[in-house]
């Protein structure tokens, strides 16, 4: 099992020191760190994928970076564009994409 750790900054500014509208500006910016985490996971997991799979399953073959694809990915809060990593077989020529979807 890999565990993946992550951090990043909110930026709230304090117009007020009244607990409701703090917490009215936390289920504001929800959507917001949703997305921002989701993207981050996906980024970990492909970076491990590609640190760890260099051979192709079918043939043996060399697995190296072919660009990345274009993704829409629906979630729970809303749309996350996102481009994931495609690799390349050097020896059969499949396309291989560390993250699936
Ligand atoms: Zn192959």
């Amino acid at each position: 099992m890999k565990e993946i750790k992550l951090s990043f900054d909110i930026n709230l500014t304090l117009k007020q020191y009244d607990v409701h509208w703090i917490e009215q500006q936390l289920l504001r910016l929800r959507e917001e760190v949703f997305l921002n985490i989701l993207w981050k996971v996906l980024r970990e997991i492909e970076a491990l994928a590609v640190g760890n799979r260099g051979r192709c399953e079918e043939c043996g073959g060399l697995l190296v970076r072919n660009g990345r694809e274009y993704k829409q990915i629906r979630t729970l809060v809303g749309a996350l564009r996102y481009r994931r990593i495609r690799l390349r077989c050097r020896g059969c020529g499949r396309e291989i994409y560390p993250l699936e979807m």
